[in-house]
């Protein structure tokens, strides 16, 4: 046998060594690519590569009578990075038992065993002590190899072995290298395909539970579109709420899409209020809130739109508004007689004289009171006073004919006016109408100065910045009705004319 056949054999040997391990990887990589490999996993490793070494050895060059050259020594590193000590030993015993059943057992069979068992005990110690460092366990087991190769072909051959060794050397060297590059790529290539399914299993989990959460929700809509404004997902909320079908929703265009997605399109947080129509056309007003859905790298895919009926809530709003509105106007209105009260009169008086306070306009007052009414009632008794009260005020406001003129009862048988914009002669022409419009009444009164009820009225009038205050007009309307009362009641007396600013 020549030399240069003996190294063709090798590398042949070496590929048939290739082969084995890609084999190995596709039918097993798999299993052992978890950080803990079960007992089974480890003794299919050892056997597997027991069985491999067999087949190497059998393909092995042959370079004396009882003498064979093969790669069984990467395989017991191989199976002791697979699988351990426990590996190793397996296929180191494999090997070693083989080369005896196979080739006899001869001095050759049993140093080749010993070697055989020694490099599997120590690869598989190596292993346990550089443990997570596969590139130190293949770097010391090589060495190992090699110096088990040495000392077996000195032992065998003696000085012969020199130009093997010279042959054999670089070629295990080389090869181990090659193969613990092969099984760090497999081991990397099996752990990634691993962490890729479990983080699909994981993703796949979730994304049920998100479902399940999204569709199981029943009390809010939960409606998903596309950038397109498509609806991707349309939960059993939506359904109830809408009275669509998810199956007739997907795929469908949202109406309203671009307006409803304006503001997440821009990033921003959007509730609001909106109208829509359910399948049977009933009105359905809707609390909407829109976010957009994004990827891992931040970026839209979609947005997602939760709603709740807010019908109800809506009609009850409307109802406690006018239900308060009614309220507040009745807290203004007077009882008894249905107009303004004295509270409303405060509020307007106020109002109307901020108004008339910064400009040029005047503000005209009057104020009421019916004549001896004491008498009235004391002779028609009270029920016929409260009577005389509602027609004096019916009369007093029929008088008015302004939408800014405000009649109120002012106390309990006064009455005020306050008539914006009014000069003190509109006032009184106002005032003496009101009078006139009450003694027209024809309310017999014995005790009254016209046999029928009257009213005295005091008539107020001042020009912004006349007065200090609303009060001083009112002031001046009291003054007024007390000269009529004192004159002899039933007429219209005025308070002096407030035109500059007299304060
Ligand atoms: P004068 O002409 O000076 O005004 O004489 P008068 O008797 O009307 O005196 P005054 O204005 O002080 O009278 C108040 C009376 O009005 C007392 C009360 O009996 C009567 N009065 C006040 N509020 C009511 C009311 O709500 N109903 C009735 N029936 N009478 C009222
Ligand atoms: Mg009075
Ligand atoms: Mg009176």
């Amino acid at each position: 046998m020549t030399n240069l056949s003996i190294t063709n054999d090798l590398v042949a040997n070496f590929a048939l060594l290739t082969a084995f391990l890609f084999a190995y990887n596709l039918l097993f990589g798999q299993k052992v690519a978890g950080l803990r490999p079960s007992l089974r996993t480890k003794t299919i490793a050892g056997a597997v590569h027991g069985v491999f070494a067999i087949l190497l050895m059998y393909f092995g060059v042959s370079i004396g009578p009882t003498t064979i050259l093969d790669f069984r020594q990467l395989m017991i590193i191989s199976s002791a990075a697979y699988g351990g000590l426990y590996s190793a030993l397996l296929t180191g015993l494999i090997a070693a038992s083989a080369r005896i059943l196979l080739f006899g057992l001869n001095h050759s069979s049993i140093v080749a065993s010993i070697s055989a068992l020694t490099l599997s005990l120590a690869s598989g110690l190596i292993y346990r002590a550089v443990r997570g460092h596969p590139a130190r366990m293949w770097g010391y087991s090589l060495l190992l190899s090699l110096a088990c190769l040495t000392g077996t072909l000195v032992y065998l051959l003696g000085k012969d072995s020199a130009d093997i060794l010279l042959r054999m050397a670089p070629l295990i060297a080389v090869g181990g290298v090659f193969v613990a590059g092969l099984t760090a790529y497999f081991a990397s290539a099996n752990r990634l395909t691993q962490e890729l399914k479990a983080s699909e299993e994981r993703y796949r989990k979730l994304h049920s539970m998100q479902e399940g959460i999204l569709q199981s929700a029943s009390g809010v809509a939960i409606v998903a579109v596309g950038l397109d404004g498509r609806i991707t997902l349309f939960n059993k909320g939506a359904e109830l709420m809408f009275g669509y079908r998810a199956k007739e929703m997907l795929g469908r265009a949202v109406k309203g899409f671009g307006v409803l997605s304006a503001k997440a399109r821009h990033g921003l947080p959007d509730e609001r209020e909106w109208t829509c129509f359910r399948k049977d056309h009933s009105r359905l007003r809707i609390l909407l809130s829109v976010t957009p859905v994004r990827d891992e790298a931040e970026v839209t895919f979609g947005y997602m739109g939760v709603a709740t009926d807010i019908t109800e809530r809506q009609r009850a709003v409307e109802a406690l508004r006018k239900a308060n509105d009614m309220l507040r106007q009745l807290s203004l209105l007077d009882g008894l007689t249905g107009i303004p009260n004295r509270r409303h009169f405060d509020q307007s008086l106020e109002r109307e004289w901020t108004a008339v306070a910064s400009g040029d306009s005047t503000l005209a007052l009057l104020l009421l009171d019916i004549d001896d009414f004491k008498a009235y009632n004391d002779t028609y008794g009270h029920q016929a006073g409260d009577e005389a009260l509602i027609r004096v005020a019916d009369a007093a406001r029929s008088v008015l004919q302004r939408e800014e003129d405000l009649a109120a009862r002012y106390g309990g048988e006064e009455f005020a006016v306050i008539l914006p914009g009014a000069s003190l002669a509109d006032a009184v022409r106002v005032a003496e109408r009101i009078r006139a419009a009450v003694e027209a009444l024809r309310l017999p009164h014995a005790g009254g100065p016209a046999g029928y009820v009257s009213v005295s009225v005091g008539a107020a009038s001042a020009r912004g910045g006349a007065l200090s205050d609303a009060q001083a007009l009112v002031a001046d309307a009291d003054r007024a009705l007390y000269a009529a009362k004192q004159s002899g009641r039933n007429r219209v007396a005025q308070a002096e004319e407030r035109q500059g600013a007299i304060r």
